[in-house]
């Protein structure tokens, strides 16, 4: 019997390595989203039930839920070097003169590959199955961020085909343009800043200490070199193929060529045709391709000799500004915004740049009339990043920033620290109050269908919504006799309205669009004060104790909290019906028995898998550390614990316990 179920269990990871590899790797999908999930399941309730099964490399290890609050360390085996940089082809010739007399050769062979722009990564496999994942850190140590890494869905757990043994293998995370920018929609729509760029928000990912949230993001990772002692590869571009036999992802811009000229073809290719790559790229990496030359040209203190980086020149072009007008947000900040004459750039044409704030607009002197410098680079939005002053009309006058709300012209506020103005007055400006009605009724929030962010405004505009709580009063007829409204319509949207009673808590809280709680902080706090009375009734320092709540959150929550307009509308709700608790369903299984008590699980179990034994832990309020302190109240030792996380426990006198011993203090 064990016997077929192993067989089955296996088959199925089998089966959901390969669609995984199709899809993220091949981006060629073999299966629907709704039958990968229902395989998933079952594989997942198959490995819970015959927990002797369970498997590192398992595709249901992708799913995350590990925390990591401290990365440890790690010393790389093979030092990660930087690369020297070219900014011209004069340079890539004398780098060649160089290489060519060093070697005592006539000629030489390249492989150019594209440089992709994100955070390096090193993760070593053996017997096909990845063991670590070390970010590079200083090239000499980086930090063990393996249960990050497992959960990006193209960075093979078990690899395919003719694999080598023991290896490394490096490339590098990216945040592919889509998904950045789609992160960013998710954010604005929570009132929060948007990322920077994908590159940062790539690296940043790596270091988040809940995988689960890592796994949310929409990161990928592109091989560029294999490590290992005796490789049976004669050249470098023989490794990359090899690299995307076992499973690996390698991009196909990819060229091996037989003279620098070749080299400079694929340079000049790429200057121009990056710009309809799904991702970021920055240069060109020119590699000597004989991997005996490699080794005998080795390293300089910094980087290898056989390789290097060809910069493109960032997309920069100058334009006239003609005028800069002022956005308000949903949480009243003000943005500046650079109103240009239309101008091509990066393969589209801009007429509207970002000028972040007036700091950077006084930094930069920027003004009306002025010719400046747009850049597009990581981010989406383009920039203004300079000004031609050579070129600056003799009636120019100093940028005045604004200081009243263009939309209802209260005096603008700015909090210290803060890099942007806010217009205050959230309960009277326009675009603050339609903006946090248009959030509340978003997807991701109390998604109420038939309402959109149009039909909020016409609302607002006639008098009928001043905030959400007034959606619940709406009756049909008021509706009815509104421009583009009919009986249908008016009724989709008051059924939407009262369907919306039934969205739980932790959306609900979402949808209150109180700023810096996004959806997951929102969850958090759900979870943890289980109605929204609770909630609003707890102290400063109470919040910062929930975990990942700092003191900005903290804040806000409690300025939302304090705030009269906002009681009454919390009452409101209530009494209209609309979920301010956790239903009894979600907090099945949920207590405090383990508050302020900290574990860390190491080892193998059977009764429960690692990631529900964590599971339950957190349900019960207790907190997971990945690495035993004196702060550690207990280790949950499971079979095969590490001989120095043993003898780490034994020197700091923390109790070990087994996972009965643990069934038991959660059963007491
Ligand atoms: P830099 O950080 O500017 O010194 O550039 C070196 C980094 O470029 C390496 O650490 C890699 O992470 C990254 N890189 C991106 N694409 C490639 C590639 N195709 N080959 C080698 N390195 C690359
Ligand atoms: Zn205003």
């Amino acid at each position: 019997m064990p016997k077929e179920i192993l067989k089955k269990i296996e088959l199925l990871r089998e089966e959901l390595r390969m669609h995984n590899y199709n899809y993220y790797v091949l981006d060629n999908p073999t299966i629907s989203d709704f039958d990968f999930d229902i395989k998933l399941k079952e594989l997942q309730q198959l490995e819970a039930q015959y927990p002797e099964f369970q498997d590192a490399s398992s595709p249901t290890q992708r799913v995350g839920g590990e925390i990591t609050k401290n990365f440890n360390t790690v010393t790389h085996t093979s030092r990660m070097y930087s690369l020297d940089n070219s900014y011209s082809l004069e340079d890539l010739q004398d780098w060649e003169k160089r290489l060519l007399k060093n070697l005592g050769v006539e000629k030489l062979e390249y492989t150019c590959e594209l440089k992709y722009d994100g955070a390096s990564i090193n993760l070593t496999y053996q017997k096909g199955k990845l063991i670590t994942a070390v970010t590079r850190g200083d090239g000499f140590q980086g930090d063990d961020v393996t249960a990050n890494i497992k959960t990006i869905k193209s960075i093979p757990l078990q690899l395919m085909g003719d694999y080598i043994d023991d290896f490394q293998i490096r490339g590098e995370i990216i945040l592919p343009f889509e998904g950045f920018e789609k992160m960013n929609m998710e954010r604005v729509e929570t009132g929060e800043e948007p990322y920077r760029n994908p590159r940062n928000t790539a690296s940043g990912s790596l270091k988040l200490q809940d995988s689960a949230e890592v796994a949310s993001r929409p990161l990928d990772c592109l091989l560029y070199h294999i490590v290992g002692e005796n490789l049976p590869y004669k050249t470098h571009y023989d490794t990359l193929e090899n690299a995307r036999n076992m499973g690996f992802k390698v991009p196909s811009a990819i060229v091996q060529c037989m003279d620098i000229d070749a080299v400079f073809t694929f340079i000049n290719h790429w200057d121009t045709e990056r710009h309809n790559l799904p991702y970021e790229t920055d240069g060109v990496v020119v590699k000597v391709n004989n991997l005996h030359q490699q080794d005998e040209l080795g390293f300089t203190a910094k980087a290898p000799r056989w390789a290097i980086a060809y910069k493109f020149k960032a997309e920069q072009e100058s334009t006239i500004l003609h005028e800069i007008t002022y956005q308000v947000g949903r949480t009243g900040a003000i943005t500046p915004v650079a109103n240009l004459e239309p101008v091509q750039l990066a393969g589209t044409i801009v007429k509207r740049a970002s000028l972040h704030n007036a700091d950077q607009i006084a930094k930069l002197d920027i003004r009306e009339g002025d010719t400046v410098y747009v850049e597009k680079g990581g981010e989406i939005i383009p920039k203004v990043v300079g000004v031609d002053l050579s070129r600056r009309p003799s009636d120019s006058e100093m940028t005045q920033y604004i200081t009243h709300c263009p939309d209802c012209s209260t005096t603008l506020v700015r909090k210290e620290g803060d890099a942007k103005h806010y217009c205050p007055n959230e309960f009277g400006c326009p675009t603050q109050i339609t903006g946090r009605i248009q959030h509340f009724i978003s997807r991701k929030a109390m998604n109420i269908d038939g309402l959109g962010a149009e039909t909020i405004e016409l609302l607002f505009n006639e008098g009928l919504i001043f905030n959400y709580a007034d959606l619940y009063d709406l009756r049909e007829e008021q509706i009815i006799p509104l421009e583009r409204m009919a009986e249908k319509s008016a009724q989709n949207i008051v059924a939407g309205i009262e369907l919306s009673k039934q969205i739980p808590f932790e959306k609900v809280l979402f949808a209150l669009g109180i700023r810096f709680v996004g959806e997951t902080v929102a969850k958090k706090l759900a979870k943890h004060y289980k109605s929204m009375y609770s909630l609003m009734n707890a102290s400063f320092e109470e919040l910062v104790q929930v975990d990942e709540i700092g003191d900005r959150i903290a804040q806000s929550v409690l300025d939302f909290s304090n705030d009269l307009g906002n009681i009454q509308l919390i009452d409101r709700l209530k009494s209209y019906g609309v979920q301010l608790e956790m239903s009894l369903e979600s907090q099945e299984g949920k207590t405090e028995k383990l508050q302020g008590k900290i574990f860390v699980v190491s080892g193998v179990f059977y009764q429960m898998s690692r990631n529900e034994l964590k599971k339950a832990i957190e349900d019960n309020g207790g907190k997971i550390s990945s690495s035993i302190s004196k702060k550690t109240t207990y280790i949950v030792a499971g079979d095969n614990m590490g001989p120095s996380k043993k003898e780490k426990a034994t020197d700091l006198g923390i109790p070990m316990i087994t996972e009965e011993e643990f069934i038991d203090l959660l059963k007491s």
